[in-house]
């Protein structure tokens, strides 16, 4: 499967969308999902053009993970989450949606199901 440019992401790196962002830097975009999982449920997206983890660049993944981490760790400091879900789908059938490689954080609550 190949890279499709014109991908929402894709739009939102170009700045020809909207979006929440909460932090950029020259290698991402972090932003708020638009249909939360739970409250806070954070983005992180390589500005480098991969469809998702099968196609990316393997030193551009290791660059990408201490921002990750830094993520999920404000994630959870400001939402107060009794825990963190970094979640991450490749292909369509294994659930992803947008075809431009991201990481889900999603905040955990204890007796709160994700999507409620
Ligand atoms: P996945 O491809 O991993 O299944 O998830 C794509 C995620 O992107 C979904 O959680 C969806 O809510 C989010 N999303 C889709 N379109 C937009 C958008 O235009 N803006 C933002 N901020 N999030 C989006």
């Amino acid at each position: 499967m190949s890279y499709d440019p014109n991908n929402i992401f894709a739009t939102i790196l170009k700045g020809d969308m909207p979006c929440h962002k909460v932090y950029e830097d020259e290698t991402a975009l972090v932003m708020m999902d638009i249909f939360p999982q739970s409250k806070g449920h954070t983005l992180v997206i390589p500005k480098a053009a991969s469809r998702n983890l099968l196609d990316a660049d393997p030193a551009a993944l290791s660059a990408l993970m201490p921002l990750v981490q830094r993520v999920a760790q404000a994630v959870k400091a400001a939402t107060n989450a009794d825990g963190v879900r970094l979640a991450q789908f490749n292909e369509a059938p294994a659930g992803q949606t947008v075809f431009h490689l991201h990481f889900h954080l999603i905040p955990v609550y204890e007796g709160v199901a994700l999507g409620a």
